[in-house]
């Protein structure tokens, strides 16, 4: 069995820590039942069965999973169609006791939850995210989407320790990536590049300035005020925190 470092059941279970604290923190739409159920099952189920490889990587090696879902959100939809078979086993059926009306309202919401969690889309949902914000007119599923989309990016919102152990453990992953692509002749993107590990605190700020930070920010209001100053107030102290670390790096190199 490959050993994931990032990608694997702790992931699964701080994600579904994260989400249901977010979801239970909206401030004024009343989720449903059926809707915290789906946000919650979405969040074990939102990357079951990876290998710690991403799309890219399955695309351009013509991997099986790229060719069954036609190169089109192939992890995210993997993960669905892995975790929905699971389910079918009596001792793992989530949706035993539900109506097949409930199990379809519960299906469609976790697919929609779940593609979002692809980062190719990450910045069309953010706009679109800004839109629906500005405009009061953020829905239901489009907050589960939120909610999941932070829970997975949710250890920049950590203490700087807990954040420093998953960013470690994120980049063992990509490194592991690199190396294979590096084997297979491919193009290696610098983040993923073994040999610029020294590049990593620096890295460390772009996603949290890029990808954490806005996704946040856009939607402080929806969320309880106490625990989105205490998950701004992480965000930016881990962004000093690698600023500095990439500073002592660059006067190393200089000396
Ligand atoms: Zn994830």
């Amino acid at each position: 069995m490959i050993a994931v470092p990032y990608h694997n059941a702790y992931h699964a279970a701080d994600t579904t820590n994260a989400i249901w604290v977010l979801m239970s923190s909206v401030n004024d739409l009343k989720l449903t039942g059926i809707e915290l159920f789906a946000g919650f099952i979405s969040a074990m189920f939102h990357d079951v069965g990876h290998e710690g490889v991403n799309n890219n990587y399955l695309i351009h090696t013509r991997d099986k999973l790229a060719l069954t879902y036609n190169d089109s959100h192939v992890l995210e939809n993997m993960h669905l169609a892995t975790a929905f078979e699971v389910a079918r086993s009596p001792e793992c059926d989530f949706f035993e006791t539900m109506g097949d009306g409930e199990y379809k309202a519960v299906r469609k919401l976790c697919i929609g939850i779940v593609l979002a969690t692809d980062l190719a889309v990450h910045f069309d949902t953010l706009s679109a995210l800004k839109s629906d914000v500005k405009n009061s007119s953020l829905s239901n599923q489009t907050v589960l989407k939120t909610c999941m989309k932070m829970a997975d990016l949710s250890h920049g919102s950590k203490g700087f320790s807990a954040h420093e152990d998953w960013s470690l453990r994120i980049c063992k992953e990509f490194y592991n990536q690199g190396d294979a692509e590096k084997e297979a002749g491919m193009k290696v993107i610098a983040l993923f590049d073994r040999a610029l590990e020294k590049d990593l605190p620096k890295n460390q700020v772009g996603f949290l300035k890029y990808l954490v930070e806005p996704l946040f920010n856009t939607v402080k209001t929806v969320f309880m005020e106490e625990l989105m100053g205490e998950i701004l107030g992480n965000i930016e102290s881990n962004s000093a925190e690698w600023s500095r670390q990439a500073e002592k790096k660059e006067e190393g190199e200089d000396k």
